[in-house]
């Protein structure tokens, strides 16, 4: 670690034109860490661009600098000339050129100096030329505020730094609640508070802040669209396009909706499959061993952590609610023992 810490150290010792990017579809852990870094790298006086592959759910857009962030599906020359003039690129949040989407083959043919920092298993190694790893790591904007505190940046973690680290270690662990949480992370958000960060007000910002369609989009879910297969300790919430549109759907909408049929006594495995934009998107989550990541990896050419990850399937919503009960019937010796 040392010696990456010094490597990276020199090559910030000049001023560079940094781009720092994010995985598609961002979450406040990948968002919230890109422009903490952004923050301090321009307070060193680098150029810094935080190019987004897509747009995300507005309750992130309180974020200090979010106005400035390039989205390269909106604004994709713009994108991919800033990248081409960019001496380092930052890649925050995700563990392969892949899930970028739209703009991995602009970063990858990039000349620029590849800096990776996250906490999914398996980091490709190749994508990046320098890679910060740390799988136990509850969130990247954990492991970004020990790399600042590493290369002695940590006087630079002002207000709004310390706003956006929290916001990504607090939704990264349910609200300091999955057991990626460690003593390690409430020193790290007690030092947070003490740089400024108002706590209360960035769970507000982001937990209390719902449109009436969403909170109805959510009421439609438990109360019709769940089913419990209680036998397997599984559940499914399953949605069509026509039925989001119905509610409005909005970015970010169902963030956090299969957790509440993970929530319900005996069931270990969850799936959240919703179709966004004609693709069927899954979230796979679970407690205990229960390893989603291998399921997701095998089924629907997915990954992520242990005990949530997603996928894409090319069935209909229909046929993928069909497929995932099979998932649950192989391995049902599992689910019943975990
Ligand atoms: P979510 O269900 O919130 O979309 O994603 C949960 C986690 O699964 C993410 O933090 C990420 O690690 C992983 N994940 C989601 N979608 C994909 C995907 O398409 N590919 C891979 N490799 N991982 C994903
Ligand atoms: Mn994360």
């Amino acid at each position: 670690m040392q010696e990456k810490l010094n490597e990276l150290k020199l090559l910030l010792q000049n001023k560079k034109n940094i781009v720092i990017t994010i995985h598609r579809g961002p979450d406040a852990d990948a968002l919230g860490s890109a422009l903490a870094l952004s923050d301090v790298l321009k307070q060193l006086n680098h150029n810094v661009t935080v190019v987004s592959p897509n747009d995300y759910a507005s309750f992130l857009y309180w974020m200090k600098g979010n106005n400035e962030v390039v989205i390269f599906t909106e604004k994709t020359e713009k994108a991919i000339e800033i990248t081409n003039n960019a001496d380092l690129i930052f890649l925050l949040d995700f563990n392969d050129l892949s899930r970028i989407g739209e703009y991995t083959e602009t970063v990858r043919n990039s000349s620029s100096t590849k800096i990776m920092i996250d906490h999914h298993q398996e980091p490709n190694m190749n994508d990046a030329d320098l890679v910060f790893s740390d799988t136990s790591s509850c969130s990247t904007a954990q492991l970004l505020f020990e790399i600042l505190d590493g290369l002695s940046f940590k006087s630079m973690i002002n207000k709004d730094v310390a706003e956006c680290i929290y916001a990504g270690i607090m939704t990264d662990t349910g609200s300091f609640k999955y057991s990626s949480t460690t003593s390690k992370t409430h020193m790290v958000i007690s030092e947070l508070i003490d740089a400024g960060a108002e706590n209360s007000k960035v769970q507000d910002l982001i937990y209390d802040n719902y449109s009436e369609d969403r909170t109805k989009l959510l009421g439609y879910c438990l109360n019709d669209k769940l089913q419990i297969f209680p036998e397997l300790n599984s559940a499914i919430i399953s949605l069509t396009e026509e039925e989001l549109d119905r509610f409005n759907f909005k970015k970010g909408d169902t963030e956090g909706v299969v957790n509440y049929a993970l929530a319900i006594k005996g069931i270990i495995f969850a799936v959240f499959i919703a179709e966004k934009e004609g693709k069927v998107k899954l979230s796979l989550r679970s407690k205990g061993d229960f390893k989603v990541n291998e399921i997701a990896k095998k089924y629907f050419s997915g990954g992520g952590h242990m005990n949530a990850s997603g996928g894409i399937s090319d069935r209909s919503v229909e046929a993928t609610v069909k497929k995932v009960i099979e998932v649950f019937e192989e391995y049902k010796n599992e689910l019943l023992t975990n």
